[in-house]
């Protein structure tokens, strides 16, 4: 009996908590249930009375809004004011900056995976279309990435003219100031085709369309402004940068130190008001060819020209390259991926009012500008430039590995081969999966700034795990360079890709949980707000609603964490069947355990955590790992669950949820408060930690798609620069490649025959030729090994040079220690 009433009892409340119950259920469950024991057992009356006084003291404390806000929300909220994070006024514009959107549902603990498989996938329209297959095409066939990378630093004259005329530096200015208009997908595609061949030329026409003056000029310029600049930016006829770096302020941009002071001065000729600036700016792309260049600095008024206030914040300008003072021209040399960009500065630079971007209205505003515009294009530019990189490492390398033959044997059939071969074209499924859902989401209006910086972050870390892995397989035909070396030049740019648009190091531990954590909880920013109201009363009541609904979700990720944590997920309910199933259920469960895991270091830690780096990294892996996942799914079901593709996405779910459960185990280990960790990983893994590095079959599968030619690879792969004209590099592999399936069988033939002594010759042609005498094979079978040998030859081969190191000298300059200068000729 007593048995059976505990277990009605914890099944009672697990029900209620996993169903997250109002306050209202929970009290009438309790009475129901203290009513049940006292009028259905024989419990004495000494027992159940003092059990009746504790239930009518917790009813009247939780229960009666205006006892428990005096006595348990006015202490609690004391306390929380005590552990709030401190924040300064930078970080609170960026916590203001974008939207949440799917990042939401999965710091929920419960996602709602129809909303997520109802969103619209992504598609280029008929003109996008035709600008990919035509203008990109043409720029794709103009660029000679040798040409531009050793022997000219510089994209060539026709080149620059081309992409200035065809509008690509205008791909998201729209239509009625004379731009393209074009999507966020349109957009990628562009920059991601271009990468696959020249990175210097993706990243020359990723910039404008970026964090740059065009973009500002949209979202918040005059509209004298928009109507003067957008269609000479569109048109080609400005150049535009953005400088916001210097030297003493990197990762830290808010600590700049350029200036401007607010006074009268002189402009075409005429007195007005404006701004005096002082700058000093480095790293700038584009910067050394701007015409036009963008500028953040913080604005002081000493005289008080505008108003009472001294110091008025960051603020944004335009600043024409030729106007008096500006001193513009150096390059630096960025990993010889020589896209332009260099330093540059300004001294007693006047400007009028008229230059500040969106005018004295947005005075001050400008770091909240800058990170609402960063957290759109930071989803779209390097992630599209490392999924540009990652296509093609799937698609060369993979190739490589099917023509490349060492030990009587295509290198790719080697065990130790497929394990990398697996992780490039799984790395590239999740890459390219994660980029189409973020663009998705831009393309409704969202702007997710965690998602944003989820994918910067992971794209461009994948990028160089794929670049790195194809640098092994590909051996010394990967390092020696020249222009039939396709990824050299991609891996020179990894750390490009990684430390610009916010340094990764930075990103994974201040930025995507430490935003995401405030942002994409449903509580915590109702909480932080109330906790700010100015007006006390109403302080309390917010926060006496966000405090009881965050402890009903805490309790909520308790019980399903448990649940699910026991059963591995299975039977939570997910719209999905079939083979992937499963996967959606184990994320739920990732997801709970996330939820309840985020909130009990929040909970322990407060501010400490925004310090503790290591760990605030760690749940940033787990939400990451919890969107690339999803977007793995997504994907697999708007391509129509192809087949062929299962084998990839089990690799990338299998290898999501394995790196989750390691981030959860590892975060545990080091929570300072050690018995708390084991009480989570009891909650989080009650029937043990399941997952393991992806099983060995599992590669081989995933490795073939990379092998052999077919659906799943030409998925993969879509959208980079692929050719069979034998005068480009990836035509002679393309030739190769597709030579390589037809003669696999006959290569297998010709292997058994010589393992059974029927042919000597050490060489393919030569065994080919002596099966042929002996009728094993067909004179055109024979023909074809001949062609291959001749086409493998031919990617085998990698470039000499007559006169290695002849002309190159780069020295430090000794006056600018920062900057090396070219001395003469080409490096
Ligand atoms: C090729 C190139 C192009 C660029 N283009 C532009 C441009 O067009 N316009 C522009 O304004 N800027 C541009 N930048 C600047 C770029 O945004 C900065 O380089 C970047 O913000 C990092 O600054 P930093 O190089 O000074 O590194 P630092 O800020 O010195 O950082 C060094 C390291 O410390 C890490 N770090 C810093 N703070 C923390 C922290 N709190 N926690 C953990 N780790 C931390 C960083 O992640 C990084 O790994 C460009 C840079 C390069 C290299």
């Amino acid at each position: 009996m007593w048995i059976t009433g505990f277990l009605m009892t914890v099944g009672t409340i697990w029900v209620l908590a996993y169903l997250g119950a109002n306050s209202l259920t929970w009290i009438g469950a309790f009475l129901l249930g203290l009513g049940l024991v006292t009028f259905g057992t024989e419990i004495s009356w000494y027992i159940s009375l003092p059990l009746w006084l504790a239930a009518t003291a917790i009813v009247l404390l939780l229960g009666v809004p205006r006892i428990r806000r005096h006595y348990v929300t006015a202490p609690l909220l004391k306390q929380f004011r005590k552990v709030m994070p401190p924040m300064s006024q930078t970080e609170k514009e960026a916590l203001e900056a974008g939207s949440v959107w799917w990042d939401a549902e999965l710091f929920s603990g419960r996602p709602d995976w129809l909303r997520l498989l109802r969103m619209p996938k992504p598609r280029l329209n008929p003109e996008e279309r035709e600008f990919l297959e035509g203008p990109t095409e043409h720029l794709c066939r103009l660029l000679d990435d040798w040409q531009i990378t050793h022997q000219d630093q510089d994209l060539s004259p026709e080149a620059w003219d081309y992409i200035r005329q065809q509008g690509f530096f205008g791909l998201i200015i729209p239509k009625r100031f004379g731009g393209k208009g074009f999507s966020a997908l349109a957009h990628s595609e562009v920059v991601m085709k271009l990468a696959s061949r020249s990175i210097a030329a993706a990243v020359t026409v990723m910039v404008p369309n970026s964090l740059g003056p065009g973009k500002l000029l949209l979202h918040y310029g005059t509209r004298e402004q928009q109507n003067h600049y957008l269609p000479r930016l569109a048109r080609g006829e400005e150049i535009p940068c953005f400088a916001l770096t210097g030297p003493d302020a990197g990762s830290d941009a808010g600590a700049i130190p350029d200036s401007g002071v607010v006074c009268r001065g002189e402009w075409n000729g005429e007195k007005t008001l404006g701004v005096r600036l002082n700058w000093d700016k480095r790293y700038i792309t584009l910067g050394p060819v701007c015409t036009l260049l963008g500028l953040a600095f913080k604005l002081y008024d000493p005289d008080h020209l505008l108003g009472n206030d001294e110091e008025l914040g960051i603020t944004l300008a335009l600043i024409p390259r030729d106007t008096p003072g500006v001193q513009i021209g150096e390059r630096h040399i960025p990993l010889n991926i020589p896209f332009q960009n260099g330093p540059n500065q300004g001294h007693d630079v006047f400007i009028p009012m008229h230059q500040l971007i969106g005018g004295r209205q947005y005075i001050g505003h400008g770091w909240k500008m800058l990170v609402e515009c960063l957290a759109e294009g930071r989803g779209i530019s390097l992630p599209s430039l490392s999924v540009g990189a990652g296509k093609l490492a799937s698609r060369y390398t993979g190739a490589y590995a099917a023509i490349r033959r060492q030990f009587n044997l295509p290198i790719g059939q080697f065990e130790g081969i497929e394990k990398p071969l697996a992780r490039i074209a799984g790395l590239t499924y999740q890459m390219d999966s994660a980029r189409q859902l973020t663009l998705g989401a831009l393309d409704i209006g969202e702007k997710p700034s965690v998602i944003s910086a989820i994918v910067k972050y992971h794209l461009t870390e994948k990028y160089r795990e794929c670049i790195n892995d194809a640098m092994d397989i590909q051996g010394g035909s990967g390092i020696c360079m020249g222009p039939s070396n396709l990824i050299a030049r991609a891996y020179q740019a990894i750390p490009i890709a990684v430390t610009v648009e916010g340094a990764n190091i930075l990103t994974r531990s201040m930025i995507i949980f430490g935003q995401g954590a405030i942002r994409a909880h449903p509580w915590i920013l109702k909480e932080m707000a109330a906790a700010q109201h100015a007006d006390k009363q109403q302080a309390l009541t917010d926060f006496d609603h966000a405090l009881f609904g965050h402890a009903r979700f805490l309790i909520g990720n308790i019980a399903r964490s448990l649940f699910l944590g026991l059963t591995r997920g299975r039977f939570s309910g997910v719209p999905v069947h079939g083979p992937t199933r499963r996967y959606y259920q184990q994320l739920h469960w990732m997801s709970s355990a996330f939820a309840l895991t985020a909130d009990v270091a929040m909970m322990t830690l407060g501010g400490a955590l925004k310090r503790k780096e290591r760990l605030s990294a760690r749940l940033g892996d787990i939400l990451s790992e919890l969107y690339l996942t999803s977007a793995v799914l997504k994907r697999f079901e708007d391509q129509g669950r192809p087949e062929d593709d299962l084998p990839i996405v089990r690799w990338c779910c299998e290898q999501s949820l394995y790196r989750m459960q390691e981030c959860f185990r590892l975060l545990f280990r080091n929570l300072p408060f050690r018995p708390l960790g084991w009480l989570l990983r009891l909650l989080v893994f009650p029937s043990g930690q399941p997952y393991t590095e992806t099983r060995d079959n599992l590669d081989h599968q995933v490795a073939q798609v990379l092998l052999k030619p077919g659906d799943a690879r030409q998925r993969l792969t879509e959208g980079i620069f692929v050719t069979k004209d034998p005068s480009f590099r990836q035509g002679q592999i393309e030739l190769a490649f597709a030579q390589a399936a037809k003669v696999a069988p006959i290569e297998k033939t010709l292997r058994i025959a010589r393992r059974n002594g029927l042919t000597l010759g050490r060489d393919l042609e030569t065994q080919a030729q002596e099966a042929l005498e002996q009728g094993l094979i067909e004179p055109e079978d024979a023909q074809a090994i001949k062609e291959m040998q001749r086409l493998r030859a031919l990617v085998v081969a990698v470039d000499g040079f007559a006169h290695y190191g002849k002309q190159n000298a780069i020295r430090p300059d000794p006056d600018k220690p920062a900057i090396y200068a070219v001395r003469s000729g080409h490096v």
